[in-house]
């Protein structure tokens, strides 16, 4: 039988250094004494039996919780960096498929990762996670590092992801501190303020380190779940309990409407009692939008489209795109800029669709064109290359470009049931 949260909490030992954060210092809540007390050390320790009883019973059943491998764990965490679970899995899964083991990414070509990352966007995350895996094959072989700190060196890894691995792959008291788990301790203390607060930052960090230290102490007294539909219980307390809080916050503790009925806290949170759940954690100040414009260019020619690969150091760099150019604040001559982008006067413009995007502050509109050109555009870039709609779909695209492309195949079904007019654009119709 497992032992209640209470059973345990009454079974706690003090800590020696209770109140103390890792430089020494005192370290306060501003909605709770951190620790300090024996009531104190007590919650953490109902808190924490808690989540880990809630989470034998509730985790959902991800792919990459059937697995203590950390580069596959790596891999998870940094697709979940800002994309939701069911927008990963698919993606996981393909990569995995593709690229099963660290050595395997870092013998990959860049052109391999680019397109099983694509539609993911933040391009640099799996540029980094590309060139982790080849520092890590060139300095053990293909060892993942099982120290915190080599971990934490590796490009693309911060604070955050360190700690993920560490706990979820080798069951070290790392603490994790996303932004579910900061809306999770945030509420359950009643932490006012800015998150992003150096002050309250650290507080919130310390509060997730007492959590996870407070499981490894437990691991020896709670025992094991049992595994359940191939979900990855038998992993170790810290593992659980820092998946259990990222979890919380996830699908019970959420952003609006928090589920609080259902929650295994509810009893401790001091937002709950306090009727202020709303309030915490302190909204991000909202930077104002900015709109941008793009005209996009599409030159079709004997079956192949003219596209090109952006450059190193730019952003999306090393991804594909139609010719384009941002418009000018004020509007553009329209023919000007398509023979700037071209190289060429185009003897036709036609507009074929528009596409919206957002990207951080950015909202971009960007206006298809169907360009027909009788002179073969000159080089647009070095990089610029011919290619049928079929050979683009082995390259990755930009998100935006993307959708031009995807527009793009849906009317090639179309044009392959109208005559076809060699030397105009089939597929566009122009
Ligand atoms: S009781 Fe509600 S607000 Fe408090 S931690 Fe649980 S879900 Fe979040």
């Amino acid at each position: 039988m497992r032992p209640t949260s209470k059973a345990l909490a009454n079974r706690e030992p003090r800590t020696a250094n209770r109140g103390r954060g890792r430089d020494g210092r005192r370290v306060q809540s501003p909605g709770f004494r951190v620790s300090g007390s024996d009531a104190s050390a007590k919650k953490i320790t109902t808190l924490v039996a808690r989540l880990l009883d809630w989470f034998a019973r509730h985790a959902r059943d991800l792919p990459w919780r059937r697995t203590r491998d950390p580069y596959a764990i790596w891999v998870s965490e940094i697709m979940l960096q800002q994309t939701q679970v069911k927008t990963v899995v698919p993606y996981w899964e393909r990569w995995m498929r593709e690229l099963p083991t660290l050595r395997a990414l870092a013998q990959a070509t860049p052109a391999t990762v680019h397109k099983l990352w694509e539609g993911l966007g933040y391009y640099v995350r799996v540029r980094n996670l590309h060139r982790a895996a080849q520092e890590i094959l060139a300095r053990s072989g293909g060892q993942f590092p099982q120290n915190y700190d080599e971990v934490l060196a590796l490009p693309g890894i911060g604070r955050y992801t360190a700690g993920a691995i560490c706990s979820i792959a080798f069951n070290q008291p790392t603490p994790v501190l996303d932004g579910n788990v900061v809306r999770v301790l945030a509420r359950l203390f009643g932490i006012a303020g800015d998150p992003r607060a150096r002050r309250i930052n650290a507080r919130l960090w310390h509060l997730a380190e007492l959590f996870v230290a407070r499981a490894a102490q437990l691991e020896a007294r709670i025992p094991r779940p049992v595994p359940r539909s191939g979900a990855l219980h038998h992993s170790g307390a810290c593992s659980r309990l820092n998946q259990s809080l990222m979890e919380l916050g996830a699908v019970v503790c959420t952003p609006r409407k928090p589920r609080c009925g259902a929650c295994p806290l509810a009893g401790r949170c001091v937002a709950l009692r306090t009727g202020r759940v709303e309030e915490f954690p302190a909204p991000k100040p909202r930077r104002a939008a900015l709109t941008r414009r793009y005209a996009a260019f599409i030159v079709e020619r004997d079956g192949r489209f003219l596209v090109r690969q952006r450059p190193a150091g730019v952003v999306n760099a090393h991804l594909w795109e139609f010719p384009n150019a941002e418009a000018e604040k004020g509007g553009n001559d329209l023919a000007a800029l398509a023979e700037r982008t071209l190289g060429t006067k185009p003897t036709r413009l036609r507009e074929w669709c528009s596409i919206r995007h957002s990207i951080t502050q950015y909202r971009i509109k960007l206006d298809v064109f169907a360009a027909l050109v009788e002179k073969n555009p000159r080089q647009w870039s070095a990089s610029s290359r011919w290619k049928t709609l079929a050979e683009t779909e082995r390259l990755a695209f930009t998100s935006a470009h993307g959708k031009i492309r995807q527009r793009l195949r849906a009317q090639a079904g179309a044009a392959r049931m109208r005559s076809r007019r060699r030397g105009l654009a089939p597929i566009l119709g122009a």
